[in-house]
């Protein structure tokens, strides 16, 4: 299944709701995408996304779409779409970093292999461990009296975890939102935070102190990307697990964190980490070091969210406080079916071929700023 023609289409849809986010990110109101449909002389279409947030990481939408036009696309024209060892190290050779939208390129890969074989990625993968996996729903910067009206509507349609953006608000505000939501919601939800970078060590440290004892499950990125010391420090006063997010980005991230001691808990991104070859191996190194892993998203559509579904059907140490497939539900629109997999507060699996899901063309066209073909 020889690879024939590679279509990349730079997309942005809104948000339904704007998102409150971090000092690092502001608030956030469209989402981007870079899609490409990579296309075979077996007639097979394969699909892949990029989710460029920057500066979450070094991806940028121009950079990756030049990425992938002007270097990984033509290394990959005429390959055997199959061979998906092989044509990473061809693009790791004719490119460096690029995560992205080497990532893109890996999922839309798997989609292919998958659908030539007939099976779903997650076959290909060694087969699922699990059939659904629970979602957390988000809860932007805010007060404890926000979130409790959002939980409330969101309870009503089954969602029982919950994940808090902070780092935006001075650190006592966050620990009196925390105890405000353990008075009312003990035993009932999961609840995990994310600081998205947004404290300073200290910050961290005073906020795991006063969190101490809440229902709080898991505080993620409290500070910067390369701050892995800070991490270590937070963790050794914490009775709460800290979890890396935008440290972790390579498998020599993961690698590092691990040796050091300085997490609990890798947060896995199907984009981020460079598609489900890098990402896989990231989750082995978690295996290895003994770590847990919360399958995680940012602004998302339903490619790199069924490939991150793929991923955490088949890996055995997930979080028990849920996991963040539910980024479509935050979008004004999607280009893909994704969002039906998801009801009752689960992600469901399913054994559809190849990453599972379906692309609408024509709303891939809707929404198109720009575009390129290489063949
Ligand atoms: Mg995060």
């Amino acid at each position: 299944m020889r690879i024939t023609k590679i279509t990349g289409i730079h997309i942005s849809i809104p948000l339904s709701v704007p998102y409150k986010l971090s000092r690092v990110y502001g608030t956030v109101t469209d989402a981007h995408a870079v899609v490409v449909r990579v296309e075979t002389d077996s007639g097979l279409v394969g699909y892949g996304e990029a989710d460029p947030h920057p500066p979450f990481t070094a991806d940028t939408v121009p950079g990756t779409l030049e990425a992938i036009r002007d270097h990984l696309a033509p290394s990959l024209l005429g390959a055997d779409a199959c061979e998906i060892n092989r044509l990473e190290g061809e693009m790791d050779a004719c490119l460096d970093g690029h995560l992205m939208a080497k990532g893109t390129l890996d999922m839309a890969l798997f989609d292919l292999t998958g659908k030539s074989h007939g099976i779903p990625v997650h076959a290909l993968l060694g087969g699922k461990m699990r059939d659904e996996i629970l979602l957390s729903f988000p809860l932007g910067s805010s007060t404890a009296a926000d979130d409790m009206q959002i939980i409330e509507e969101r309870r009503k349609s089954g969602f029982r975890s919950f994940m808090a953006k902070m780092g935006r608000n001075p650190v006592n505000a966050e620990i009196e939102r925390v105890a405000g939501l353990s008075d009312r919601y003990a035993n009932e939800i999961h609840l995990v935070a994310d600081a998205n970078q947004g404290w300073t060590r200290d910050e961290g440290e005073a906020f795991v102190k006063g969190a101490r004892g809440s229902i709080l499950e898991l505080v993620e990125q409290p500070v910067a990307a390369d701050d892995v010391e800070g991490l270590k420090r937070i963790r050794e006063k914490s009775s709460i697990a800290i979890s890396a997010d935008e440290s972790v980005v390579t498998e020599e991230d993961a690698l590092r964190l691990a040796c050091m001691e300085a997490v609990d808990v890798f947060s896995v991104k199907a984009s981020k980490n460079g598609g489900l070859t890098k990402a896989r191996r990231i989750v082995a190194i978690a295996d290895a070091a003994g770590l847990q892993y919360r399958m995680n998203s940012m602004l998302e559509f339903g490619i790199t969210q069924a490939a991150l579904l793929q991923l955490g059907a088949v890996s055995k140490a997930l979080i028990p406080s849920g996991h963040a497939y539910m980024s479509t539900l935050r979008m004004a629109d999607d280009f893909t079916d994704f969002r039906g997999r998801l009801g009752d507060g689960y992600a469901r699996i399913t054994d559809t071929p190849g990453l599972g899901v379906t692309v609408h063309e024509e709303k891939l066209s809707q929404y198109a700023l720009e575009s390129f073909v290489v063949q």
